[in-house]
C-alpha cells in the first residue's frame, strides 16, 4: 500500500468549492494586497493564539525576520537559539547581521534545552528565539524567567505549533512575539507562502506593521529601513477557509499519533515524549529507530513515505562555519540529526494505512 507523508489533496477535495469561491471574490474585488481579508484573518489568528495583535507576513521566515528587525536586534547583538531546527531560525539571525549563540536541545522533547541557555547569556545578548519543534511547545518557564532577569525579549519560533499550548498557554503569546508559518506543510497551511507574527505588545505590533512595509508613514516617509512583508489577500481567504477546521484536524493528528504509539509499544521504536504541560498540534510525528538510514531505504523502496528533519543540525552547516562551532559541540542535536525519522501523520490517514507505516517498520527490525 502506497501511502505519501502528507496528501495536500485529500485535504482540498473537502474544502474546494469553498476556497474558489473565496478566491473568485478577491479577483473580483481587485484588491490583490493588503485590505480586509488580511485584516479579517489577523483578527482571528490573533484571537486564536490569544493575542491581541497579529501582522501577516509573506512567510514563516519573513515573520521571524521582521520581528527581529522590528526589536532593533543587528550587528554586535547575540541571540540564543537551537541547532536543532529549520535554516530559517538561525537564517534570520545571521540575517539581520546578528550572532546565532546555539545551544543544545532536551534529547526528549527535541526543544532547546533551557537549563543550558543561562551560561550562553552575555553582554550582547538581546533575545532567545525558542523553537516550538514538531508541534510542541518549548518549556518555556525557565526560558522566560532567564529573559526577565537579562532583560531580554523572547521571540517564539511557532512556525510548526500555531494553536498548540503549554499549560494552557497558546504558542505566540507567551513571549515578546511569536512567529507562524503558512508553508503548505504546516498545519494550517496556505496555497503559497505566508506567514504571521503576533504579539501582545503594542509599541511592538506598530513597528511590525510599518516594518513589512518598508517602514513607510505616512506613505513615501520612511522612519526606518524595513522590507516588502506583505501577505496576500489569496492566501488570507483560503486560510479563513480552512481556520474553523484546523483544531479537528489537529486533533485528527493526534488521534493518529495515539494510534502509532500503541502499536509502537514495547517495540525498539522511540514515539515522541509530549510534557504533561503541553498539548501537541503533531505538524510532525517523529520517532527513533535503529539503523534509521536503512529503515528510512526501506520505507521508500515500499512507497512508504518518510523524512528526516533534521539531518544536519546548524551548526554543521557549511554556511554557519564561520560561526566557529564543530561537531560534538551539541552532542544531543547530533545524535536526534542521526536517529530521527518522521512518519505520515496527516488528518486524513485511514487505520489500513497507519497499519501499513508500522507493519513496513516492524518487519524490517525484526
Ligand atoms: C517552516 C518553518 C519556518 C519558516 O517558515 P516559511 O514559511 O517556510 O518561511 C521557520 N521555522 C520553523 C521551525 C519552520 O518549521
Amino acid at each position: 500500500m502506497e501511502v505519501p507523508l502528507l496528501d495536500l489533496r485529500a485535504q482540498y477535495k473537502t474544502i474546494k468549492s469553498e476556497v474558489l469561491a473565496a478566491i473568485s471574490e478577491v479577483l473580483d474585488s481587485q484588491v490583490c494586497i493588503g485590505g480586509p481579508k488580511v485584516q479579517e484573518l489577523e483578527a482571528k489568528i490573533a484571537a486564536a493564539s490569544d493575542c491581541r495583535f497579529a501582522v501577516g507576513v509573506s512567510s514563516g521566515t519573513d515573520a521571524i525576520l521582521n520581528c527581529l528587525m522590528s526589536l532593533n536586534i543587528g550587528p554586535g547583538d547575540e541571540v540564543i537559539t537551537t541547532p536543532f531546527t529549520f535554516f530559517a531560525t538561525v537564517g534570520c539571525i545571521a540575517r539581520v547581521g546578528a550572532t546565532p549563540v546555539l545551544v543544545d536541545i532536551d534529547p526528549k522533547t527535541y526543544n532547546i534545552d533551557p537549563a543550558q541557555i543561562e551560561t550562553a547569556v552575555t553582554r550582547r545578548t538581546k533575545a532567545i528565539l525558542p523553537v516550538h519543534l514538531f508541534g510542541q511547545m518549548a518549556d518555556m518557564d525557565p526560558i522566560l524567567g532567564i529573559a526577565s532577569r537579562y532583560d531580554l525579549a523572547v521571540i517564539e519560533d511557532a512556525a510548526q505549533s500555531i494553536t498548540s499550548t503549554y499549560k494552557g498557554k497558546k504558542a505566540g503569546s507567551i513571549g515578546t512575539a511569536g512567529c507562524f508559518s503558512f508553508f503548505p506543510s504546516k498545519n494550517l497551511g496556505g496555497i503559497g507562502d505566508g506567514g504571521m507574527v503576533v504579539t501582545n505588545d503594542e509599541a511592538l505590533y506598530k513597528r511590525l506593521m510599518l516594518m513589512r512595509n518598508h517602514g513607510a508613514e505616512p506613505k513615501y516617509y520612511h522612519k526606518f529601513i524595513g522590507a516588502n512583508f506583505r501577505l496576500d489577500p489569496i492566501q488570507a481567504v483560503a486560510l479563513l477557509v480552512k481556520l474553523p477546521h484546523l483544531e479537528a484536524w489537529s486533533e485528527a493528528r493526534r488521534r493518529n499519533a495515539a494510534y502509532y504509539n500503541e502499536r509502537f509499544a514495547g517495540t525498539v521504536v522511540q514515539t515522541p515524549f509530549i510534557s504533561p504541560a503541553c498539548v501537541t498540534i503533531y505538524n510532525q510525528y517523529c520517532i527513533r529507530v535503529p539503523r534509521r538510514d536503512e529503515v528510512v531505504a526501506h520505507l521508500k523502496a515500499n512507497k512508504i513515505g518518510c523524512e528526516i528533519y533534521y539531518p544536519v543540525p546548524a551548526h554543521m552547516q557549511e554556511c554557519f562555519s564561520y560561526l566557529g562551532y564543530g561537531e560534538g559541540d551539541f552532542p544531543q542535536s547530533e545524535k536526534a540529526a542521526d536517529e530521527i525519522m518522521a512518519l505520515p501523520v496527516y488528518p486524513e490517514l485511514t487505520d489500513e494505512m497507519k497499519d501499513a507505516v508500522v507493519d513496513c517498520i516492524l518487519t524490517f527490525l525484526r
